[in-house]
């Protein structure tokens, strides 16, 4: 078996807590099925244990200097810039990605950490003008003890889009990172530790999510849930939150949609969205999902997606000749294949993909491209959150609007064409957090990233990720 160096355990109190006296959640390896090592979960008293460490970690962090706290951000970043090898290594063997996309991974979630440094700095109010003798002030506060459940798919980023706010903005923080993908989590928890954070602002728990969550939530103590995570999920925990008027950063699934229109560069686009599609096995919240092709260069848009993607080479991450690992986990592969199912027997053609592929053992499902997939078929309205493209056409710009619009989901959208009066219109017109035109590109430290309609609210990265981590304060004084 392939040596997984996940060390594993809590972080409460600044100190790690192994097995001893919990229970464990196997880690698995999605490319085998094998299990590398045992996960210990958080008791009730352990949870107990880190809200009290938070309290006390928030009360120091909070009147730390912004520029100590800096130091810190910059520190964990070299670290884990440092490191990243190892860890790129540790993701792919939990998570399943090929390593060079683990290692791009770790490359952005280290620049964040260096772009919240610079913000740490920066969180400033107002002060407003009044007669001789008074003053009005608006401060900006750190909002109090986070609490972070993040999901599996980016097992460093998710943890850093999480602790990098909070930190920089001197809130302390309880997260929960997946347990699948724990000794990620870790290693990034390391990085922290290891760059000096003072014991108690970051505790890192595993265990029964909902055990966990309710525990949190329904404490006093926290002041903000922060969650990455599928629709469903998201909403059980607003509804939580909602008890104690709780200040949320909501995270949630998307159904990406693609408006290929007919004067776009036909080539340069098929290579970049069928590149974009499979990354991390199409295991991505802002994955182009739904293509929607103008009728004038459908035929040759699908038949071009289907050829590229028939030539991906699928297999063991660790692999360096591997373009797509296996899927994360036994639930996704399940899932693909009973969207894939319900729509080839609501009538949808398989240009290629729609099985296991040949692999013999693991967490696979080959890369699948889909046509003439019915509006009512499952896959059309349900997240996939895996290998599948779906490519419809569409004849007029409204047409392709309307449909782009369809979904409860507003999270990433992509749109293909030369015209400058039809690329503003759609920046205006389509329904999502983020678009990209002419462009697969989303995520930089320094752009806001988030939904809206049921794909969540409030942002992470940029000043709008320090800012969803801060309370007003406004002062009259006379
Ligand atoms: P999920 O919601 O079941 O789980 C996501 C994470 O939340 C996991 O780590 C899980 O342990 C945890 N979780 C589950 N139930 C919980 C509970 N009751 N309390 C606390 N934590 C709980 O989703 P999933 O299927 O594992 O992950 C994929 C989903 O996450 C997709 O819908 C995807 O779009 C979404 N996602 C969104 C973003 C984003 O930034 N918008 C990023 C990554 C993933």
């Amino acid at each position: 078996m392939t040596e997984y160096k996940g060390k594993l355990g809590l972080y409460i109190g600044g100190e790690w807590l192994n097995s001893d006296g919990r229970d464990t959640q196997d880690v698995l390896n999605p490319a085998t099925g094998e299990t590398h090592a045992g996960l210990p979960m958080a008791t009730s008293d352990d949870l107990d244990k880190a809200l009290e460490a938070t309290q006390r970690g928030f009360a120091e962090w909070r009147s730390t200097a912004p520029v100590e706290r800096a130091a810190v951000l910059t520190k964990a970043a070299s670290l884990l810039r440092a490191r990243g090898d190892e860890i790129a290594r540790i993701a792919t063997l939990e998570q399943g990605k090929p390593t060079a996309e683990a290692k791009g991974e770790i490359t952005l979630a280290a620049g964040l950490l260096d772009f919240h440094a610079g913000e740490a700095q920066r969180i400033y109010g107002r002060v407003l003008p009044r007669p001789t003798g008074s003053r009005s002030l608006v401060l900006k506060q750190p909002v109090g003890p986070v609490a972070a459940f993040c999901a599996w798919n980016f097992p460093v980023l998710n943890v850093v889009r999480k602790l990098g706010p909070a930190v920089a903005s001197g809130c302390s923080i309880i997260i929960k990172p997946s347990e699948e993908t724990a000794g990620s989590a870790i290693e990034v928890m390391r990085c922290f530790q290891d760059a000096g954070l003072p014991a108690n602002v970051v505790q890192m728990v595993f265990g029964v999510p909902d055990t966990i969550s309710r525990h949190l939530l329904s404490s006093s103590v926290t002041r903000k849930l922060s969650f990455t995570g599928s629709v469903p999920v998201g909403k059980h925990l607003l509804k939580l939150a909602a008890d104690t008027v709780m200040k949320s950063t909501m995270e949630l699934g998307g159904h990406g949609p693609v408006l290929v229109f007919d004067d776009c560069d036909l080539e340069i686009t098929l290579d970049l969205l069928v590149a974009n599609k499979f990354r991390n096995a199409g295991q991505v919240c802002i994955s182009p999902t739904r293509f929607y092709v103008q009728d004038a260069v459908y035929e040759r848009f699908a038949q071009g997606f289907a050829e590229r993607t028939g030539r991906i080479k699928v297999g063991e991450g660790l692999d360096n000749s591997t373009q797509m690992g296996p899927m994360a986990n036994p639930r996704g592969v399940t899932g693909i294949n009973e969207l894939v199912n319900d729509a080839r027997s609501a009538g949808a053609r398989i240009l290629t993909g729609g099985d296991h592929g040949n692999q013999g053992r693991g967490f696979f499902y080959s890369p699948t491209v889909m046509t003439d997939v019915p509006l009512t078929a499952r896959a059309m309205n349900e997240e996939p959150f895996g290998p599948l493209a779906l490519i419809s056409p569409f004849a007029t710009v409204e047409e392709g609007i309307e449909q782009a619009n369809r979904l409860p989901f507003g999270l990433a959208a992509y749109c293909f064409t030369e015209n400058g009066r039809l690329q503003n219109r759609l920046a205006e017109e389509v329904e999502a957090g983020m678009i990209a035109i002419n462009n697969v590109a989303l995520s930089a430290p320094d752009s806001p990233f988030g939904g809206m309609k049921e794909s969540g609210f409030g942002s992470e990265d940029g000043p709008e990720g320090i800012e969803a981590h801060l309370v007003i304060k406004t002062v009259h004084i006379k």
